[in-house]
C-alpha cells in the first residue's frame, strides 16, 4: 500500500531515523529505500532545516507546542544530486512501543509552482495588451494630440525664417529669434512629454511594487486619459484627503486601472448636455480608495451580473476587457474594484481600494 501511494510518505523515530521510505519518495529525491533506511531524515533536507530539525523533534516532544504536526505547510526539500524543491509536509504522530514516531506526507509541488509561475506569466502579458489596447483605441486622439505641438514648431520655424530674411539689423533678428526659440524648445518638451508617457504606459516590463501617492499616480492617469475631444465640456471635481499613506502598488498598472476607469465614464457622460465626473481619495481603514462617480445613465442592468467578466461591452467598439482586467489587478494587489451601478438618473460610482504602505502616514 505504501509503495503504491502517490505521495511520499516516510515514517521517523524520535531521533529523526528513517524508518520507512516508499516508491515515491526514492522518486522524489533519487535516493533508494536501501540509501535511505536507518539514515537520518536530515539527508533530504535543506541545510537551513538540517541544523535544526534536531531541536524541532526535543522543542516538540519537551514543549508539546505544534509547529507542524497536524498542519502541514509548504517546505523545501533536498534532492540527492543536491537541488532543492518545493514540498508540502503535513506531519501525523503515533505512539507506539518503541516511543514516539512521526509519519510525513509529502507531495512535490514542482509542477504545481511552474504552473502558478506560467499563469501569472500569462496574466502580465494579458495586462499589457490591454494597455496596448486601451492605446490604440485612444490612437486618433493621441495623434492628434502630438500633432499638435509639432504643427506649433512648424509655424515656430517658418516664422524665425521669416525673420531673418526681413530684419534689417542682426540684434533686432536675434531678439526676434530668441523669443521664437523659447516657444519651439517648449512644444517640442511638450511633445517629448506626451511620447514618453506614451511609452512608460505600454513599456513591457517586470511587475514592480512600491510606495506611492495615489493622488500623485491618479493624476498623472487622469492626464494621460483626459487626451482628446472626449474630455471637452467635463466638470471635474476632485477631493484628496490631506495626509493620505502611501500604497504598495506597481504605479503603472494602477494607472491602467485609472485610465479605464476614466476613459468609461468619460463615455458615460458624453451622451450629456451637463458633463459632470467627481473623483474622491481617501483613507477607510488601513486602505486606500479611489472612487469615481459619473453623472451619466449608470450601468445597463443588462450588463451588471457580468460587468467585471471579460467581453462584458455595451460599445460597439469596446473589448469589454477593462474592468474584468481593472479588477484582478486590484485582486492582485491585495485590493478590490467594486461598483455601485447606479441607473434612473444616478450615474455609475466605481471604488478601487488600495492597501496603505506600512507605516507610512
Ligand atoms: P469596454 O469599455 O471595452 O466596453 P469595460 O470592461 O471597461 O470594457 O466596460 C464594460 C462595460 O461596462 C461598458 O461597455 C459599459 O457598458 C459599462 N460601463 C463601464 N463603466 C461605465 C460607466 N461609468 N457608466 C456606465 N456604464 C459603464
Amino acid at each position: 500500500m505504501l509503495d503504491t501511494a502517490v505521495q511520499g510518505i516516510i515514517v521517523i523515530d524520535q531521533r529523526g531515523k528513517i524508518l520507512v521510505y516508499n516508491k515515491a519518495c526514492e522518486a522524489m529525491f533519487g535516493y533508494t529505500a536501501e540509501d535511505a533506511l536507518g539514515q537520518n531524515v536530515r539527508m533530504i533536507m535543506t541545510a537551513a532545516d538540517r541544523e535544526a530539525h534536531d531541536t524541532y523533534i526535543s522543542d516538540y516532544l519537551d514543549t508539546g507546542e505544534r509547529k507542524i504536526i497536524g498542519i502541514g505547510r509548504a517546505v523545501e526539500g533536498r534532492h540527492k544530486d543536491g537541488t532543492e524543491f518545493p514540498l508540502e509536509l503535513s506531519v501525523g504522530e503515533a505512539g507506539t512501543p518503541d516511543g514516539r514516531q512521526f509519519i510525513g506526507i509529502l507531495r512535490d509541488l514542482r509542477e504545481q509552482r511552474a504552473s502558478e509561475t506560467r499563469i501569472k506569466e500569462l496574466q502580465d502579458q494579458l495586462i499589457h495588451i490591454a494597455r496596448v489596447n486601451a492605446l490604440d483605441e485612444m490612437g486618433a486622439a493621441l495623434a492628434h494630440e502630438l500633432n499638435q505641438p509639432l504643427t506649433a514648431l512648424t509655424l515656430y520655424l517658418q516664422a524665425g525664417l521669416r525673420a531673418l530674411d526681413r530684419s534689417s539689423s542682426e540684434a533686432s533678428a536675434q531678439a526676434v529669434l530668441r523669443e521664437i526659440c523659447d516657444k519651439a524648445l517648449r512644444e517640442s518638451g511638450r511633445a517629448g512629454d506626451i511620447i514618453q508617457r506614451i511609452r512608460r504606459f505600454v513599456e513591457k516590463r517586470e511587475t514592480e511594487k512600491r510606495p506611492v501617492s495615489l493622488a500623485t499616480t491618479a493624476r498623472e492617469a487622469t492626464e494621460f486619459a483626459n487626451i482628446g475631444k472626449l474630455s471637452q465640456k467635463v466638470e471635474w471635481h476632485g477631493e484628496v484627503e490631506p495626509d493620505l499613506p502611501d500604497v504598495l502598488v506597481d504605479p503603472v498598472q494602477i494607472q491602467q486601472i485609472i485610465v479605464n476607469l476614466v476613459r468609461n465614464a468619460l463615455e458615460a457622460v458624453a451622451g450629456k448636455q451637463r458633463r459632470i465626473i467627481r473623483t474622491r481619495i481617501f483613507r477607510s481603514g488601513d486602505r486606500v480608495v479611489y472612487s469615481i462617480c459619473d453623472n451619466g445613465p449608470g450601468i445597463a442592468p443588462e450588463i451588471i451580473p457580468d460587468l467585471f467578466h471579460a467581453f462584458a461591452t455595451s460599445k460597439s467598439n469596446g473589448m469589454g476587457l477593462g474592468l474584468a482586467i481593472s479588477r484582478s489587478i486590484a485582486q492582485n494587489h491585495g485590493g478590490e474594484l467594486e461598483v455601485e451601478p447606479g441607473g434612473n438618473g444616478r450615474g455609475a460610482t466605481f471604488s478601487l481600494y488600495l492597501p496603505a504602505a506600512g507605516n507610512s502616514a
